[in-house]
């Protein structure tokens, strides 16, 4: 007699954030993407994501960050789970409830995380066990971060981010996020970048040496000067206060800051946590910024929480 385990009402995953350490941007394709050289690397920052089974779809969202999420159908998250269902073969319903800690539009793919722990939360609660290339591939169709918010830890990302290879990375790193009032759209960030490098030539983006050698050293001092954000200027040229608090958080001791993604969310890294605690109090204190998070990193990738886990 065979006997078929019992599924849970619900499940939930836990997702980090991330930060581009290095995002080299090259000339937009003739399809309009612009071809990418990134440095993913995964933040202790995280949301959370319930799927309930449901007579219906549909989304809710709660946190300290859930100003602006859209509950309907282009709900990055509802997308990944109806995905999941057609290549699942489920017709059931599900109810996704998003506990949201990322900022939303801050350069931090929060919504390519909350698809990614909608993938993996969705796989348990319909007990598929898809083998990982499928969520891969599904994760790539739904957005080019949304792969590596799958993998987490530091990758390096080429294509339109989604083509991930590993890359020797020690340490663990401390950062301070500085999120300033709304967010900046990707799309206008790239149109701005390629407007004000009209007329020049644009490199065909490769990882720089710099950017692997402190990698491999695993030391934050080397780490800090090899930031590199191509967005940046752009993002500045969109909201130029992003300029002052790149320069408020090295005035106060950050060993690197850069612009995390298309923006506006500004990463510093500091030496230590203690560092990064006086660093966060002296940017509140300066109110330049909306408000500060801490966040170490790597993090793991999207992951399913234990099962007794309720908050
Ligand atoms: P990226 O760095 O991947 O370009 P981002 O971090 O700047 O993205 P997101 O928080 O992912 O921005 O949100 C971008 C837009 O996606 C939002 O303005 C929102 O309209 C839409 N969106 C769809 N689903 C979600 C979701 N689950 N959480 C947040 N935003 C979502």
């Amino acid at each position: 007699m065979t006997s078929v385990a019992p599924t849970p009402p619900s499940v939930t995953a836990r997702v980090p954030a991330k930060v581009n350490l290095e995002l080299l941007v090259g000339a937009p394709r003739s399809d309009g993407y612009h071809p990418l050289s990134t440095v993913f690397h995964a933040v202790r920052l995280y949301d959370e994501v319930t799927v309930t089974r449901a007579q219906e779809w549909g989304v809710s969202v709660t946190g300290s960050q859930s100003l602006g999420v859209p509950l309907d159908e282009s709900n990055l998250a509802l997308r990944a789970a109806r995905r999941l269902a057609e290549l699942g073969g489920v017709e059931d319903a599900v109810h996704i409830s998003i506990h949201k800690d990322i900022p939303v539009a801050g350069g931090m793919a929060g919504g390519s995380a909350d698809a990614a722990a909608t993938l993996v939360a969705c796989d348990a609660l319909w007990g598929l066990a898809l083998p990982r290339t499928q969520l891969d591939q599904a994760a790539s169709e739904l957005g080019s971060d949304v792969p590596f918010l799958l993998a987490g830890g530091t990758s390096m990302g080429s294509g339109r981010g989604e083509i991930l290879a590993p890359v020797l990375a020690r340490g663990t790193y401390h950062w301070v996020f500085a999120l300033s009032e709304g967010g900046l759209s990707t799309p206008d960030v790239y149109a701005e970048c390629d407007r004000l490098r009209a007329g020049r030539r644009i490199p065909d983006p490769t990882p720089s040496p710099e950017m692997m050698q402190a990698l491999r050293s695993g030391d934050p001092r080397a780490l800090g000067p090899a930031l590199t954000n191509d967005l940046q200027a752009a993002a500045i040229s969109l909201m130029p206060a992003l300029g002052d608090v790149l320069d408020a958080g090295l005035e106060f001791g950050a060993l690197g800051g850069v612009v995390s993604g298309s923006g506006p969310t500004v990463a510093f890294l500091a030496e230590d946590h203690e560092s990064a605690l006086d660093l966060a109090v002296s940017l509140t204190a300066s109110g330049a910024v909306q408000d500060v998070r801490r966040a170490t990193g790597p993090a793991h990738g999207a992951q399913v929480l234990g099962a007794s886990r309720t908050a």
